[in-house]
Protein backbone atom coordinates (compact mmCIF):
# COMPACT_ATOMS: atom_id res chain seq x y z
CA UNK A 1 0.00 0.00 0.00
CA UNK A 2 0.93 3.48 -0.32
CA UNK A 3 0.78 7.13 1.53
CA UNK A 4 -0.31 9.93 0.07
CA UNK A 5 3.14 11.51 -0.67
CA UNK A 6 4.34 13.79 -3.58
CA UNK A 7 6.05 10.08 -4.75
CA UNK A 8 2.46 8.37 -5.63
CA UNK A 9 1.07 11.45 -6.87
CA UNK A 10 4.29 11.63 -9.31
CA UNK A 11 3.45 8.09 -9.99
CA UNK A 12 0.09 8.62 -11.10
CA UNK A 13 1.01 11.36 -13.20
CA UNK A 14 3.89 9.84 -14.93
CA UNK A 15 1.65 6.43 -15.39
CA UNK A 16 -1.41 8.64 -16.43
CA UNK A 17 1.18 10.97 -18.95
CA UNK A 18 2.24 7.04 -20.68
CA UNK A 19 -1.02 5.60 -21.12
CA UNK A 20 -1.97 8.52 -23.06
CA UNK A 21 1.63 8.63 -25.23
CA UNK A 22 0.65 4.80 -26.01
CA UNK A 23 -2.60 6.04 -27.10
CA UNK A 24 -4.18 3.78 -24.33
CA UNK A 25 -7.35 7.12 -24.01
CA UNK A 26 -9.03 9.46 -25.36
CA UNK A 27 -8.44 13.02 -24.37
CA UNK A 28 -11.46 12.94 -21.94
CA UNK A 29 -10.89 9.10 -20.77
CA UNK A 30 -9.01 6.51 -18.15
CA UNK A 31 -8.33 7.12 -14.49
CA UNK A 32 -6.16 5.63 -12.18
CA UNK A 33 -6.11 5.04 -8.40
CA UNK A 34 -3.25 3.98 -5.42
CA UNK A 35 -4.90 2.67 -2.31
CA UNK A 36 -3.53 4.20 0.70
CA UNK A 37 -2.05 3.16 3.89
CA UNK A 38 -5.23 3.83 6.28
CA UNK A 39 -7.41 2.68 3.39
CA UNK A 40 -8.38 5.81 1.93
CA UNK A 41 -8.03 5.84 -1.78
CA UNK A 42 -5.92 8.54 -3.82
CA UNK A 43 -7.52 8.95 -7.41
CA UNK A 44 -8.39 11.05 -10.25
CA UNK A 45 -10.71 13.80 -10.34
CA UNK A 46 -14.01 13.20 -12.63
CA UNK A 47 -13.04 14.30 -16.59
CA UNK A 48 -9.54 14.94 -16.09
CA UNK A 49 -6.95 14.24 -19.23
CA UNK A 50 -4.36 11.89 -18.69
CA UNK A 51 -2.06 13.66 -20.26
CA UNK A 52 -0.30 16.41 -18.34
CA UNK A 53 -2.11 15.39 -15.18
CA UNK A 54 -1.32 17.87 -12.01
CA UNK A 55 -0.34 16.29 -9.21
CA UNK A 56 -2.11 18.44 -6.63
CA UNK A 57 -5.37 19.56 -8.57
CA UNK A 58 -5.98 16.80 -10.68
CA UNK A 59 -6.15 13.90 -7.90
CA UNK A 60 -8.45 13.79 -4.84
CA UNK A 61 -8.03 11.65 -2.06
CA UNK A 62 -11.52 10.00 -0.77
CA UNK A 63 -12.31 7.95 2.54
CA UNK A 64 -12.89 3.86 1.44
CA UNK A 65 -16.29 4.82 3.55
CA UNK A 66 -16.97 7.88 1.98
CA UNK A 67 -20.82 7.63 0.44
CA UNK A 68 -20.34 10.14 -1.96
CA UNK A 69 -17.79 10.51 -4.54
CA UNK A 70 -17.71 14.06 -5.18
CA UNK A 71 -15.13 15.34 -7.50
CA UNK A 72 -13.64 12.06 -7.88
CA UNK A 73 -13.38 9.70 -11.13
CA UNK A 74 -17.17 8.38 -12.32
CA UNK A 75 -15.49 5.29 -11.52
CA UNK A 76 -14.62 5.88 -7.63
CA UNK A 77 -17.34 3.21 -6.73
CA UNK A 78 -15.86 0.43 -8.81
CA UNK A 79 -12.19 1.36 -7.79
CA UNK A 80 -13.61 0.87 -4.32
CA UNK A 81 -14.82 -1.86 -5.09
CA UNK A 82 -12.14 -3.66 -6.70
CA UNK A 83 -10.08 -3.19 -3.50
CA UNK A 84 -12.35 -4.50 -1.48
CA UNK A 85 -13.48 -7.75 -3.39
CA UNK A 86 -9.59 -8.68 -4.11
CA UNK A 87 -8.79 -8.75 -0.26
CA UNK A 88 -5.51 -8.30 -1.10
CA UNK A 89 -3.50 -5.23 0.30
CA UNK A 90 -0.35 -5.76 -1.56
CA UNK A 91 -2.47 -5.19 -4.98
CA UNK A 92 -2.70 -1.69 -4.61
CA UNK A 93 -2.75 -0.37 -7.53
CA UNK A 94 -5.58 0.21 -10.34
CA UNK A 95 -5.56 1.42 -14.35
CA UNK A 96 -8.72 2.14 -16.29
CA UNK A 97 -8.17 2.98 -19.94
CA UNK A 98 -10.00 2.78 -23.13
CA UNK A 99 -7.53 0.99 -25.49
CA UNK A 100 -9.15 0.87 -28.52
CA UNK A 101 -8.09 -2.45 -29.99
CA UNK A 102 -9.06 -3.85 -26.56
CA UNK A 103 -12.19 -2.34 -27.28
CA UNK A 104 -12.56 -3.70 -30.60
CA UNK A 105 -11.70 -6.95 -29.79
CA UNK A 106 -14.24 -7.03 -26.68
CA UNK A 107 -16.87 -6.59 -29.82
CA UNK A 108 -15.53 -9.30 -31.19
CA UNK A 109 -14.93 -12.53 -29.28
CA UNK A 110 -17.79 -13.73 -26.43
CA UNK A 111 -16.72 -14.46 -23.23
CA UNK A 112 -12.74 -13.78 -23.30
CA UNK A 113 -10.52 -11.90 -25.36
CA UNK A 114 -7.27 -15.21 -26.79
CA UNK A 115 -3.82 -14.07 -26.28
CA UNK A 116 -2.36 -13.69 -29.92
CA UNK A 117 1.27 -13.72 -28.95
CA UNK A 118 3.97 -15.60 -27.10
CA UNK A 119 4.45 -12.89 -24.41
CA UNK A 120 0.79 -12.50 -23.89
CA UNK A 121 -0.38 -15.94 -23.70
CA UNK A 122 2.81 -16.21 -21.05
CA UNK A 123 1.47 -13.33 -19.07
CA UNK A 124 -1.89 -12.52 -19.78
CA UNK A 125 -3.81 -16.08 -21.00
CA UNK A 126 -7.06 -15.23 -21.91
CA UNK A 127 -9.23 -11.91 -20.82
CA UNK A 128 -12.43 -12.55 -19.30
CA UNK A 129 -14.80 -9.62 -21.01
CA UNK A 130 -17.79 -8.44 -18.80
CA UNK A 131 -21.00 -7.09 -20.35
CA UNK A 132 -21.02 -2.97 -19.55
CA UNK A 133 -24.00 -0.84 -17.81
CA UNK A 134 -23.36 0.93 -20.53
CA UNK A 135 -23.15 4.33 -18.66
CA UNK A 136 -20.50 6.05 -18.21
CA UNK A 137 -21.09 8.94 -16.90
CA UNK A 138 -22.07 6.50 -13.40
CA UNK A 139 -19.54 4.27 -13.90
CA UNK A 140 -19.59 0.36 -14.59
CA UNK A 141 -21.26 -2.47 -11.89
CA UNK A 142 -18.20 -2.85 -8.74
CA UNK A 143 -18.77 -6.36 -7.69
CA UNK A 144 -19.01 -8.24 -10.76
CA UNK A 145 -15.34 -6.55 -12.05
CA UNK A 146 -14.20 -6.87 -8.63
CA UNK A 147 -15.03 -10.45 -8.66
CA UNK A 148 -13.47 -10.62 -11.85
CA UNK A 149 -9.95 -9.06 -10.42
CA UNK A 150 -9.81 -11.97 -7.56
CA UNK A 151 -8.26 -14.28 -10.40
CA UNK A 152 -6.91 -12.02 -12.38
CA UNK A 153 -5.38 -8.71 -12.88
CA UNK A 154 -6.96 -7.40 -15.95
CA UNK A 155 -10.35 -7.52 -17.36
CA UNK A 156 -12.60 -5.97 -20.11
CA UNK A 157 -15.50 -4.56 -20.31
CA UNK A 158 -17.47 -4.74 -23.66
CA UNK A 159 -17.26 -1.77 -25.59
CA UNK A 160 -15.81 0.35 -22.81
CA UNK A 161 -12.39 -0.60 -21.57
CA UNK A 162 -9.98 -2.54 -18.97
CA UNK A 163 -9.78 -2.33 -15.31
CA UNK A 164 -6.37 -3.46 -14.39
CA UNK A 165 -5.22 -4.55 -10.43
CA UNK A 166 -1.76 -4.76 -9.73
CA UNK A 167 0.97 -4.31 -6.70
CA UNK A 168 2.05 -1.18 -8.95
CA UNK A 169 0.58 0.83 -11.29
CA UNK A 170 3.84 0.42 -13.84
CA UNK A 171 2.52 -3.36 -13.70
CA UNK A 172 -0.79 -2.30 -14.52
CA UNK A 173 0.79 0.02 -17.85
CA UNK A 174 2.49 -3.46 -18.20
CA UNK A 175 -0.63 -5.57 -18.63
CA UNK A 176 -3.04 -3.02 -20.43
CA UNK A 177 -0.54 -2.04 -22.84
CA UNK A 178 0.24 -5.85 -23.26
CA UNK A 179 -3.43 -6.86 -24.12
CA UNK A 180 -4.03 -3.90 -26.13
CA UNK A 181 -0.78 -4.96 -28.09
CA UNK A 182 -1.84 -8.27 -28.50
CA UNK A 183 -5.42 -7.18 -29.53
CA UNK A 184 -3.32 -5.32 -32.57
CA UNK A 185 -1.46 -8.15 -33.11
CA UNK A 186 -4.85 -10.17 -34.05
CA UNK A 187 -6.80 -7.32 -36.58
CA UNK A 188 -3.24 -7.37 -38.23
CA UNK A 189 -3.02 -11.47 -38.59
CA UNK A 190 -6.44 -11.07 -39.76
CA UNK A 191 -5.99 -8.38 -41.83
CA UNK A 192 -2.81 -10.26 -43.79
CA UNK A 193 -4.93 -13.31 -43.99
CA UNK A 194 -7.63 -11.69 -45.57
CA UNK A 195 -5.10 -9.84 -48.33
CA UNK A 196 -3.39 -13.19 -48.63
CA UNK A 197 -6.39 -14.99 -49.41
CA UNK A 198 -7.75 -12.50 -51.98
CA UNK A 199 -4.23 -12.45 -53.87
CA UNK A 200 -4.48 -16.25 -54.75
ZN1 LIG B 1 -14.11 4.30 -18.88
Amino acid sequence: MHEDSQTARAEIVRVGQAAWDSGLNSLKSGNISLLLHNGDILITRTGRSMRGLDPVRDLISIGREETKRGDASCEFYVHRGIYAGAGDPRRGAILHCHGPCTIAASGVWDDHIPPSFNEAEDVLGNTRILESRRRESYGEDPERIADALKAAKIVAVRSHGTFTLAETLEECLYLTHLLETSCRISFMVSSALNVRSKSR
